[in-house]
């Protein structure tokens, strides 16, 4: 079995991850997505509860049946490391391929993540392309084992679904229908200091 995790922070999630699940688990033939849900992401502090942001991804990937919403790092204390969340993916699946899968920005600081060398031992490290982020600048010794994949580019953002809420815009076709109701409904990211 070959396994792809796909980690966010889904503060909320929206069609660019979607989109980057979906081509991956294309391109690298994957039996399955896991959308791992940050608890406490070492190094931003995420807008929306845990829960709420969990939701939203269970409500986003509910019906394509490649797609799972993940609890692995909701369920444990302490701060969300990749190289941990591999280890406990590993022990579920013991007998799959992992592919952790990201944006191309997320390894514009691999070096400083929790034993950098680890995480290429455990899983295939996959970069997404992602509109304004290339991956040239990147410290040779993590080019050379991370796995580029060239995606249809989404321009769009948490931040900036975050920013037009606020603003009192709209999001239709930035996130799912469902998605967009569930926010309208908890009232998330209204104050305009959140986002
Ligand atoms: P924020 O603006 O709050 O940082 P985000 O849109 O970057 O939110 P994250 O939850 O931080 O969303 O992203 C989870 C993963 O999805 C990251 O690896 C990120 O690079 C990737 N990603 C997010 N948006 C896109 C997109 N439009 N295209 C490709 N990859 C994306
Ligand atoms: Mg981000």
């Amino acid at each position: 079995m070959r396994v792809g995790l796909f980690g966010g922070s889904f503060d909320p999630i929206h069609v660019g991850h979607l989109l980057a699940a979906s081509e991956s688990a294309d391109r690298l033939a994957l039996d399955r997505v896991e959308f791992v849900t940050a608890a406490r992401p070492p190094h931003k502090r995420p807008v929306a509860p845990a829960e709420c942001r969990h939701e939203m991804v269970v409500l986003a990937t509910v019906s394509d049946p490649r797609f799972f919403a993940s609890r692995l790092e909701l369920d444990y204390a302490g701060p969300s490391f990749t190289v941990d969340t591999l280890r406990r993916a590993k022990k579920r699946w013991p007998e799959a391929e992992l592919f952790f899968i990201t944006g191309a920005d997320a390894y514009r600081d691999v070096a400083t993540w929790k034993e950098p060398e680890a995480l290429f031992s455990l899983a295939t490290m996959v970069a997404v392309s992602r509109p304004g982020y290339d991956l040239t600048r990147l410290d040779p010794f993590f080019r050379r084992r991370v796995v580029l994949l060239e995606i249809p580019g989404y321009e769009v953002s948490s931040t900036e679904v975050r920013r037009r809420i606020a603003a009192g815009h709209s999001i239709r076709y930035l996130v799912p229908r469902e998605v967009e109701v569930y926010i309208e409904k908890h009232r998330l990211y209204r104050v305009r200091d959140q986002a």
